[in-house]
């Protein structure tokens, strides 16, 4: 059989099962795997929605003749390692996603009856998780059910993984784990001595600028909490405490004020940083500061009182060549000094708690698997794949399980069906047309990266026999 007629057939078989892995987005939906450790989750109750994603899959994988591991470093929470096995003397590719989400956006805002009640509608499917990023785990399900309909004997691994944790950077229970676990592409399952070349796809939403874009780079950010004192007292004595001739911060000061000027501080300096921060993979202006949460009260919501204490969480994107220490450094100097110019600030100064670095992630265009997968893009879209230039940026909008792949020595690609536009908002959605061509560029690309079985130029040789 000659290159030609197995993609072919495989690129056929995506299409018989595309109707099949809807189902299966359908099902993944429908279950609630929202992160136990989401800020403002109750962890009892939202605990075990990943594992039961992770178990269905491990049916379905199983149900395709793939061999089933669970990584559990949590026992709560298995991650699911479905592992293709090659004839060996191929490179292995490591397909990656997370089966957990985000919590909805209110609810009410939704126009769907529920976030877990998928809805189709005009080619696209409805629900929490569509795009970020069930349609991704799908899409990786539904190239290997093509590769197996097709009879495709790889002689690389591939190596599919179903992880837990991503939305809280918990990568340590998820892809690290799985990672330490073994099931990093470096073992062939075959038994060969040599340690084969690597590649992983992040099948995360990269239907934006462009529909399925290939992304290389990531940026990094910083998340922080900044708390403020304030003095608290009845609201009647507000005049009292601000206006000239009055008592001062003696009798009250609000927290509310104090915070939203060191917010304001934060704004000015993303102001900065959009004339002075860039990157080519970005969009000129990227590296924004956003501030996501506050919240202030003397104890009890009421504006009967002052507030004594405000709250404020923040996310601040930064390059992926800057270092990240110089950029916390710069984000607490920059408070400071706000700080300082106010009086009740230079004595109350606000603490600043730092809660994650998400590490940038980049991986050089020229990485073989990269190649295959643009080429295999070019292939089933007839849409020629650009490399990443300042006049054509390509860098990843969002924070991925990248970072942690390529921290282990693994080159790694965000390509996956959705778009972070409909991600952690309501109504969100994925158009399923994009599932069905994710799959069968994922499945050809498996096939030049990892090479078939019995293939003398068994890795990524193009026009085989
Ligand atoms: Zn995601």
């Amino acid at each position: 059989m000659t290159r030609e007629t197995v993609e072919a057939r495989v690129r056929a078989a995506v299409e018989a099962h595309a109707e099949e892995a809807f189902a299966l987005l359908e099902q993944l939906v429908a279950i609630d795997s929202t992160n136990p450790d989401f800020p403002g989750i109750d962890r009892a109750a939202a605990l075990g929605g990943e594992g039961r994603c992770t178990a269905l899959l491990g049916r379905r994988y199983g149900e395709l003749g793939l061999r089933c591991e669970t990584v559990a470093s949590d026992p709560e929470r298995p991650n699911l390692v479905a592992v293709l096995e090659g004839s060996g003397g191929g490179r292995s590719l490591i397909l990656n996603g997370h089966v957990d989400t985000v919590p909805p956006v209110r609810r009410e805002t939704w126009a769907m009856a529920d976030p877990w009640t998928p809805e189709r509608r005009d080619g696209r499917l409805y629900g929490l998780g569509a795009t970020d990023m069930k349609s991704g785990v799908t899409a990786a399900w539904l190239a290997v059910r093509a590769l197996r309909e097709a009879g495709v004997a790889l002689a690389g691994d591939l190596l599919v993984q179903c992880v837990v944790g991503e939305e809280q950077m918990q990568h340590t229970l998820g892809t690290s784990a799985v990672l330490d676990a073994g099931f990093d592409g470096r073992r062939p399952a075959s038994g060969g001595d040599a340690e084969p070349a690597v590649g992983a796809i992040v099948l995360e939403p990269s239907s934006s600028p462009r529909p399925l874009s290939l992304s290389t780079t990531s940026a990094g950010n910083w998340v922080f909490r900044v708390t403020v004192r304030g003095r608290a007292t009845h609201a009647g004595n507000r005049a009292s405490a601000i206006r000239a001739g009055g008592e001062g911060a003696a009798l009250g000061v609000n927290a509310v004020e104090k915070g939203l000027l060191l917010v304001r501080a934060l704004l000015e300096l993303e102001q900065e940083w959009g004339q002075t921060r860039s990157h080519p993979a970005f969009a000129p202006g990227f590296f924004a500061i956003n501030p996501g949460s506050f919240h202030a009260d003397a104890g009890t919501p009421s504006p009967a009182y002052l507030a004594d204490r405000a709250e404020f969480d923040v996310l601040a994107w930064y390059p992926p060549d800057a270092d990240p220490e110089a950029v916390r450094g710069e984000l607490e100097q920059h408070l400071q000094v706000a700080a300082e110019l106010d009086p009740w600030l230079r004595v109350n100064p606000p603490a600043v708690e730092w809660l994650g670095n998400w590490p940038p992630a980049s991986t050089a265009w020229e990485e073989p698997h990269v190649q295959a997968l643009a080429r295999a893009h070019e292939r089933v879209t007839g849409d020629a794949v650009a490399a990443p230039s300042a006049a054509n940026p390509s860098g990843f909008p969002a924070v991925t399980d990248a970072s942690f792949l390529e921290a282990a020595g693994i080159p790694t690609v965000v390509y996956g069906p959705g778009d972070l536009r409909r991600a952690h908002a309501a109504d969100e959605h994925v158009a399923l047309a994009e599932i069905v061509t994710c799959a069968a560029a994922v499945a050809l690309a498996a096939i030049d990266f990892c090479g078939l079985a019995g293939d003398d130029a068994a890795a990524g040789a193009e026009g085989a026999r």
